[in-house]
């Protein structure tokens, strides 16, 4: 299949490996922005290709992984008290909130409904006139065009029952609240090609240069995996620390504008809590006043609890990089895909669940810290 086939190629795989191998004369730790990154590392083998000098750590490029259990909770409330059709993507129904998930809501009688795209929640408040029907929507900058589109689209066509919960998150600023943190040990970064797919890589270059850590634009196959590492070490081994585009084929500086400008035009940069790593300010995007009647948050009585889920997960480590899934003393045990104590364990991106789906409960270190 084209551009699937030619970036798994074995040649280029092991071609690739060996430089780096050649090119790694110190310890480095590099942190893979996306979940799906996360997944291509995992289910390839990739950071077993590498010199033990390098370890790879997963980032919190999860949006599932990294919605509150305060938004959960609101999400639960919507369903079961406000009465709403509740639509969601269906790997945020078993996320856990405070209280319970989203599963469990609808099995108590909630109308939640999965849906593969905002749109069909227009569709679906279009076919219910009479009732609400709000759509949980979660994700990174790659989502927000669609979302902001659903908005738009209702107004076009005066939908007047439809609205989001919004739990739009930003990279750029978790990528600052990391290289921030006191026990930050990462040192340079692949950021997610797909997110720099609609907002480009103008935002990359003052974080680089900021906290001296190297940028590297990069896909989700195998070659650009590691060809995006392989820029990573020359820059880390030189010294250098600026943003690198190893994901051309997607990827302009600009950004798609005509996304972007949907995206500005329906949502605003707002605080937002991150499960796991706390408030980040200036992290989220939010519905904007002038599009308040499309969100849920303004139009039904929601209170924040503030309260997070108790369940001893350390996924806030983990999307740090300072902790993999292994270290965590639930996994493969008390948190399993069947019983999933965190977010990283129930969502189709998350860290934990790469680790469990391709190394099982046994797994020893892949990766010399
Ligand atoms: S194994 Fe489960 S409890 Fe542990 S960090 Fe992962 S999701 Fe959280």
């Amino acid at each position: 299949m084209k551009y699937v086939d030619e970036y798994r190629d074995a040649a280029l795989v092991w071609k690739l490996s060996t430089a780096i191998a050649r090119a790694t004369t110190r310890p480095w730790t590099i942190m893979e922005i996306c979940g799906g990154q996360t997944h291509a590392i995992v289910k390839f083998g990739l950071d077993e290709l590498l010199p033990k000098k390098i370890t790879l750590v997963h980032g919190p490029g999860c949006p599932v992984c990294v919605t509150s259990a305060d938004l959960i909770d609101q999400a639960v409330a919507l369903a079961l008290e406000q009465k709403v059709i509740l639509c969601s993507f269906g790997d945020m129904l078993r996320v856990p909130g405070s209280g319970i998930d989203l599963l469990t809501a609808k099995a108590r009688g909630g109308d939640v409904r999965i849906v593969y795209s905002p749109l069909d929640a227009v569709g679906i408040a279009q076919a219910n006139p009479g009732r609400e029907v709000v759509f949980f929507a979660v994700g990174f900058e790659t989502t927000a065009p669609a979302n902001a589109m659903s908005v738009l689209q209702a107004e076009r066509e005066q939908v007047p029952n439809f609205s989001l919960l919004t739990s739009h998150v930003l990279v750029p600023p978790a990528m600052r609240a990391i290289l921030g943190s006191p026990d930050n040990r990462v040192q340079g970064f692949l950021a997610a090609g797909h997110v720099c797919t609609i907002m480009g890589t103008q935002e990359y270059g003052p974080i680089a240069r900021e906290y001296g850590a190297p940028i590297i634009i990069t896909g989700f196959e195998p070659v650009d995996i590691l060809e995006g590492i392989l820029l990573c070490v020359r820059q880390l081994e030189t010294g250098r620390c600026e943003v690198e585009n190893a994901y051309a084929r997607a990827v302009k500086a600009e950004g798609n504008v005509h996304a972007r400008r949907i995206v500005e035009q329906v949502f605003s940069v707002c605080d937002r809590d991150w499960r796991g790593l706390g408030v980040i300010p200036q992290s989220g995007l939010g519905v904007r006043p002038a599009y308040a009647a499309y969100d849920a948050t303004c139009r039904f009585p929601l209170k924040a609890t503030g309260l997070p889920c108790a369940t001893g997960c350390i996924s806030g480590e983990i999307m740090r990089g300072v902790k993999k899934p292994h270290d965590c003393p639930a996994f493969g045990t008390r948190c399993n895909p069947e019983h999933p104590l965190g977010a990283p364990m129930v969502s189709s991106e998350g860290a934990c669940a790469a680790y469990h789906r391709y190394r099982g409960r046994t797994l020893e270190p892949a990766v010399a810290g």
